[in-house]
């Protein structure tokens, strides 16, 4: 059988040779021991949260050691393309701590010597590999109509293993040159399947960094490479584009390790260096009804990382919550470095908890309190406007006109030794701190205390004095005293029944009158920052 011969009639305005591939993509020129990883995500309008996690670690991964992290666009199917996904996933990596060295913007520009950086721009490269690969008999073309794509083939296999047969080699490997020439006289479309060595009875072992030596069963099936309009399988793709952009780790969700043995063996047949693998669990989320599932773009909001920019939660904040999913260490070394910049963690990529990791809002929100507690009010004032320009438009103008007066509000409790943590994302603004804005609709009052609730109120607009705190709380005490409320609170609790309450319970009344709720930040600063004249009117609206 003349190969090469069935190579060219295949092929035969593929000029672009292995050769000239090779010495336009060399080896990089990077000191030793530095790692090159890439994200390649398929441009389906949507970047899940499991995708950032692991571009967080493929960021990670290149900068410890010195290495390059790419972004490469597997945009090979067209039928699942949304126009603009590419700089959906652009931005979002940029926005959360996970930017690539190198990439490619559509139109705009090229960063990086290894591109393209589109799958669907390197057709002609995976042409000339496919090529070789033929002309050296590893690879042989399939006339048969079902070579749209690697799930045919993968639902074929599993169908055969579950059944406890093996799978029966390709009949097409065995075509004879004139059949081929023929068909291609014909104009049959055709795709190119890999030469499988195995039938799939054999063990081989594996490698991967997390969780380390596996035996797996050996692929036995003729697989697609190439598909009927010329572009690559996912496995081909992998290894023709990892082995010309210098891969040395490739960082992917668990799901593609049932096929490793089989990129091995397209790795092998290439002549390729085998590159490392670590391949990261996928990110589950508690039900209901206690049990744990995959978070889903179908039913969790939070899958999709939209959600976060649409929320305003702090870009640093949910890059701090995945590194904390991936390292067990990282909560103990927050414990002893409060303030220390995220950066300064020695996050190790090569080292993610074994666990699955489960999506926990709470503690999500919880990062998110520490972190904005930090801020300055005015830094808060800027975060929420940006926010609000890109989600919500009707706030900006009332933001700009009143910037000093929302400075104050968001000033509240902050800019202090230890400053209320509660704010954790910018969407939970105006709602949070509704009562800044307008008089409470409703009063957290339990109807047995309406009276009491009253008479301090109708006796409070004499005592209001806003110039400092202590006066503030001695007019209140003074006030207590005269209503028969306690202000010592050991006497209090000595006997309570000589009282109507204590001087706590008038400053919840009256933080109820001013707020409508029971809890709320420091009182003095609301009704300093609300004004007396605001504070009067509103209770005078109860009494
Ligand atoms: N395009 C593949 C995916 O979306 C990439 C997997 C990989 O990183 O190799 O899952």
């Amino acid at each position: 059988m003349d190969y090469k011969k069935i190579a060219e009639m295949l092929f035969p305005n593929n000029k672009l040779t292995v050769e000239d591939i090779e010495k336009k993509y060399p080896p990089r020129n990077l000191k030793e021991g530095a790692e090159v990883t890439r994200f390649a995500p398929s441009p389906t309008g949507f970047m899940h949260i499991g995708g950032l996690f692991q571009a967080i670690i493929d960021k990670n991964i290149a900068k410890r050691s010195g290495g390059v992290y790419i972004l490469r666009i597997e945009d090979t199917d067209k039928k699942r393309e949304v126009i603009g996904a590419s700089t959906i996933i652009l931005n979002i990596l940029k926005k959360y701590g996970a930017e690539p060295d190198e990439y490619e913007e559509k139109g705009v520009k090229v960063v990086g010597n290894y591109g393209p950086y589109f799958q669907s721009e390197r057709e002609e490269i995976y042409k000339a590999y496919a090529k070789k690969l033929v002309s050296e008999g590893k690879a042989f073309p399939c006339f048969c109509r079902k070579t749209e794509g690697l799930n045919d083939v993968k639902e074929k296999r599993e169908k055969m293993f579950s059944l406890g047969l093996t799978e029966d080699k390709d009949p097409c490997r065995n075509l004879t040159e004139e059949q081929i020439e023929e068909y291609l006289k014909d104009g049959k479309p055709f795709a190119i399947k890999l030469k499988a060595k195995g039938n799939g009875q054999n063990k081989v072992k594996i490698y991967d960094v997390l969780k380390g030596e596996l035996e797996m069963q050996e692929n036995g099936e003729d697989a697609v490479l190439l598909k009927s309009d010329f572009m690559p399988t996912y496995a081909f793709a992998h290894a023709v584009d990892d082995h010309l952009m210098r891969t040395t780790t490739v960082v992917r969700g668990e799901e593609w390790l049932p096929s490793y043995p089989l990129h091995l063996e397209i790795f092998e047949a290439l002549g390729f260096k085998p590159v490392k693998y670590v391949h990261t669990p996928l990110i589950y989320k508690i039900r209901e009804n206690g049990g744990k599932t995959k978070i889903s773009k179908r039913i969790d909001a939070e899958a999709d990382m939209r959600y976060f920019s649409k929320e305003g939660y702090e870009p640093e904040a949910v890059e701090e919550y995945l590194v904390n999913l991936a390292n067990s260490n990282f909560e103990l070394w927050r414990k002893e470095n409060p303030l220390a910049p995220l950066s300064e963690f020695p996050f190790d990529g090569f080292n993610i908890t074994a666990n699955t990791p489960v999506f926990d809002i709470v503690k999500l929100n919880d990062i998110s309190k520490e972190l904005i507690a930090k801020y300055s009010a005015e830094k808060c004032y800027q975060k929420l406007l940006a926010w609000a320009v890109e989600n919500s438009m009707e706030n900006v103008e009332y933001l700009k006109k009143d910037k000093e007066y929302v400075i104050k509000v968001l000033n509240i409790d902050r800019e202090k030794d230890k400053p209320r943590k509660d704010i954790y994302k910018w969407g939970m603004f105006f709602d949070y701190y509704d009562y800044m804005f307008s008089a409470p609709k409703t009063y957290q009052i339990d109807e047995s205390e309406r009276k009491k609730f009253e008479e301090v109120l109708r006796a409070y607009k004499n005592y209001i004095d806003l110039s400092d705190k202590t006066i503030w709380f001695d007019k209140i005490k003074e006030m207590s005293k005269k209503l028969g409320y306690a202000v010592d609170n050991k006497e209090y609790k000595k006997s309570p029944d000589a009282f109507k309450g204590n001087v706590a319970k008038v400053c919840e009344f009256i933080r109820v009158a001013v707020t409508g709720q029971k809890n709320s930040p420091d009182l003095f600063e609301i009704m300093s920052v609300l004004g007396k004249e605001k504070v009067l009117e509103r209770i005078s609206l109860i009494v």
